[in-house]
Formats: C-alpha cells, structure tokens, sequence
C-alpha cells in the first residue's frame, strides 16, 4: 500500500519486521546497500588481520573473499539478486486503488 516499499531502519539483529509499520501488510526485508567507516582506519589489507573479511565482486550476486577468515564466496540467492535489482529500478506506478481498471 505505501507505494510498494518502506525504508526502516533496522539493527542488523534486530527481528525482521514483517508488517508494514504503516498499512500493516506483510512486509520482505531487503538489506540495503550501506556505507559504513571501520573506526581506526583499517585498510583494506590490514582488515584480514584485524578479524575482518574483505570480498571482491566476482560477478553478479557472487563475491569472492580477498582477506580474512570468513566464507571463501559468498553468493546471493536468486531471490536476493532480484530484490537488489528491484531497489536498484525505479518505483514502480502507485497502486491506485479507485481506479476501475480490471485487468
Ligand atoms: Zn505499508
């Protein structure tokens, strides 16, 4: 009902809200692109060293690890590459619900 998608802001183990806050229908998460700075100015070859894993894009919904003691790929699901490619689309039309079209 909101236009298709709601931004809310959510810690990353926080429980997945699953109604709309606002309409109250269900609701999917889709993470969103984040940028975030590591305190300490890491780099990135120093990440590995200090307990982080650094992932480079292979190719689409694949990212290969560089450094650190994570997964050596990580692979998004189908389902994953098209929610980021869905967020990456523009809006889709508002849903208007006084129209009378019938398709
Ligand atoms: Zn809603």
């Amino acid at each position: 009902m909101c236009e298709g998608r709601v931004d809310v802001i959510q810690g990353v183990n926080e429980e997945t809200l699953k109604h709309c806050p606002w309409c109250g229908l269900e609701v999917r998460r889709i993470v969103s692109r984040a940028t975030f700075k590591i305190a300490g100015a890491i780099t990135k070859d120093g990440a590995g060293k200090k307990g982080f894993t650094t992932f480079r894009r292979a190719e689409k919904g694949i990212w290969e690890k560089t450094d650190g003691e994570g997964p050596d790929v990580l692979s998004g699901t189908k389902d994953d590459i098209a929610a980021v490619d869905a967020e990456k689309a523009p809006p889709k039309k508002v849903i208007d619900l006084d129209s009378s079209d019938s398709d």
